[in-house]
């Protein structure tokens, strides 16, 4: 078989990446002075290096490898569709088993109506289509001028043109020429940073109505949906105020715009629920799903859509799509993942076993002179390094600079945690054990320990 083998030393390995492979979000020349670290294999929630290191993968990879790594059933599934049926399209009105077969399976698991699926191979892309299909939406009602999208500042909803733009990244933004027209971003409910002396709850409310003031700045009758994660992931797991999302929805149902739930972290299992949209009690008129749909084993995303949705839909042929819409071996793979996650309980095992004792360590973590707030729900969680926790300060540095000292320190001790600006986050695989969740919070606490040593001796931390 045509793969490099893990007989190559690790510096040769990092030297041919560095030659050839561009990364993304990476400092290319950054990375080649340093050497990327070569992940070789997987088993449950533990990574191996090139070197042999192993790592407890506190972030299931990007967020999305739910039923954790070395799962024979996907490979088998995987190999078994190859064999029968390696690739087909979905296009000019042909249909294929695994492709239909996990529309209904998703339809069966969405909450409320949402029972049709359009597929794509990964989260930007859905969100590319959902710009295409609200717009599409409303001009099959008759209301073609309803094509302004309103997202938040610091969501994530990918990194194409489309759904970077949606996104409010403004790094991304940055290089590119983004936001793209037609869409508008309103403030984030992230009240540790941005909460100063208000309640949270009054913060909530506030951060909701800017969505009302912004449809009545535009005209109702030029806004076509909002778009939102139900927990902000990438953007540092940021957990809303229970304030929040009620005052959203009575906004989007007052002025018949549609709710977009980006579910792509949320979504299967991850709050302890099968979608982020019960825990928090939304009712989307769209979800966009990716990522644990199927544990990352193979790439596959898609909107999810409302039966009010695609009965308009369905009356004019929508122009779109994509090659691997409904992939066949991603659909089985998919679909052998969901099998496992229902008949194995893990969304309750996350409810039930996984989440509290999770939220009972990472507070536990709150007691550390550097941490300044720490939070999960379900299986997501971030805490915010301070330099004067009770004051909720930020560092005297570029934003950033103590997170990443703590993540660098974290690798070192055998556990991926990531930093999003001072923020800590994780987001570990469903299976995870309670014995393990304690490898990872006292892993955790000892880089917080060095990072916090770090600091002091920068003079950042006294
Ligand atoms: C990761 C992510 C995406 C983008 O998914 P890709 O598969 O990386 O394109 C979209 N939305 C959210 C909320 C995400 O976390």
């Amino acid at each position: 078989m045509n793969i490099l083998t893990n007989n190559l030393p690790t510096e040769e390995l990092q030297a041919i990446d560095a030659a050839h492979h561009l990364h993304p979000f990476t400092a290319g020349n950054e990375l080649a002075q340093k050497g990327a670290r070569i992940v070789t294999r997987a088993e449950g929630v533990w990574l191996t290096d090139s070197d042999g290191n192993r790592l407890l993968d506190a972030m299931a990879g990007l967020w999305c490898v739910n039923i954790g790594y070395g799962r024979d059933e996907l490979a088998e599934a995987a190999a078994a569709q190859m064999r029968q049926l390696p690739y087909y399209n979905t296009f000019f009105q042909t249909s294929h088993i695994p492709a239909l077969s996990l529309a209904k399976r998703i339809a069966d698991l969405a909450p409320g109506d949402l029972n049709h699926v359009f597929f794509a191979s990964s989260g930007s892309e859905a969100n590319d289509t959902n710009i295409r299909l609200v717009r599409q939406y409303w001009t099959l009602r008759g209301k073609p001028q309803k094509k302004v999208i309103i997202s938040r500042v610091n969501a994530y909803h990918g990194s194409s043109m489309g759904s970077a733009s949606l996104g409010g990244m403004a790094g991304m933004h940055a290089q590119g020429g983004m936001p793209i027209p037609d869409i508008e971003h309103i403030g984030q409910p992230h009240w540790y940073a941005e909460g100063g002396d208000m309640d949270p709850e009054a913060f909530g409310r506030m951060r909701a109505r800017e969505l009302e003031d912004k449809i009545a700045e535009l005209g109702e009758e030029n806004v076509a949906a909002f778009i939102a994660e139900p927990i902000q992931g990438a953007g540092g797991v940021i957990i809303p105020p229970a304030s929040y999302w009620p005052e959203i929805q009575r906004i989007c149902d007052a002025h018949e715009i549609l709710l977009i739930a980006d579910e792509v972290i949320c979504g299967f299992g991850r709050t302890g629920e099968w979608f982020g949209s019960q825990t928090l009690n939304l009712k989307p008129d769209m979800m966009t799903i990716a990522k644990g749909l199927s544990s990352g084993y193979a790439p596959i995303g898609g909107s999810v859509v409302s039966d009010h949705l695609a009965e308009v839909l369905n009356q004019d042929e929508f122009t779109h799509g994509y090659t691997y819409s409904g992939h066949p071996v991603a659909c089985a793979v998919a679909l052998e993942n969901l099998r496992i996650i229902e008949e194995e309980g893990l969304v309750n095992h996350v409810k039930t076993v996984a989440a509290p004792a999770l939220k009972t360590a990472w507070e536990s973590l709150g007691d550390h002179p550097m941490v300044g707030e720490t939070r999960s729900i379900g299986l997501m969680a971030g805490l915010a390094l301070s330099p004067n926790k009770a004051a909720r300060a930020i560092f005297d540095a570029p934003v950033g600079t103590v997170g990443y000292q703590c993540r660098e320190a974290s690798f070192a001790n055998g556990l991926v945690m990531r930093h999003v600006g001072d923020r800590m986050i994780i987001s570990p695989p469903l299976v995870i054990t309670p014995d393990e969740i304690e490898t990872l919070v006292a892993r955790a606490r000892s880089a917080l320990d060095t990072a916090y040593e770090w600091a002091k001796n920068e003079g950042l931390c006294s």
